[in-house]
């Protein structure tokens, strides 16, 4: 076998989970297309988007799938956490009731996917300091009791969205590496 691993491919399945609006789907937009959109509707027959970047000169592919809305009727299917080896668990800085769902959805999470899961709570919508209504420390405790990565992200100023996934990316490649 190829001992430097040169020309070895990784393509690895990541999910975007958490309450609908917190901004699941132009986190992955942000990170895929470098765009934003302030009316977001649920992006319907699009499952996943496809980004690479360059691990130890190889090659990583993340197929990074984004619910398409089905959170709002609590219906996220098996199949869409079948395979997953990452997660990023998205909360609203703004409106505590979505952090509160956190603990759901990392068991939901458990439920589905029974190998280890690169998982990182995400804080989104930075941006809205001034309406605050989850601290930094509550998003830090949370996080090192789940045994959790943990960033604040804006994909409205792209504040943290790059070096989320990336890190994400990092600790998949990692596990199997
Ligand atoms: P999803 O339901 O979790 O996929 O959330 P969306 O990506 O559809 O976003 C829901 C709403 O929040 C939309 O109006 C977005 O424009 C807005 N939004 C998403 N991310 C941010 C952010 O980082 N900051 C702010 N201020 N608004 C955001
Ligand atoms: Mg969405």
């Amino acid at each position: 076998s190829d001992d430097d691993g040169a020309g070895e491919e990784y393509l690895f399945k990541i999910v975007i989970i958490g309450d609908s609006a917190v901004g699941k789907s132009n986190l992955l937009s942000r990170y895929a297309r470098n765009e934003f959109n302030p009316h977001s509707k649920a992006t319907i027959g699009v499952e996943f988007q496809t980004q690479s970047m360059g691990i130890d000169g190889k090659e990583v592919k993340a197929q990074i799938w984004d619910t398409a809305g089905q959170e709002r009727f609590r219906a996220v299917t098996s199949a869409y956490y079948r395979g997953a080896v990452g997660a990023l668990v998205v909360y609203d800085i703004s409106r505590r009731t979505t952090f509160d769902s956190v603990s759901r959805w990392l068991d939901e999470l458990k439920t589905h996917c029974d190998t280890t899961v690169a998982r990182m709570l995400v804080g989104n919508k930075s941006d809205l300091e001034t309406i605050r209504d989850v601290s930094v420390e509550d998003g830090k405790t949370l996080a090192e009791e789940e045994d959790l990565f943990f960033m604040e992200t804006s994909a409205l100023d792209s504040t943290n969205v790059k070096e989320a996934f990336e890190l994400v990316i990092r600790e998949i490649y990692n596990n199997v590496s």
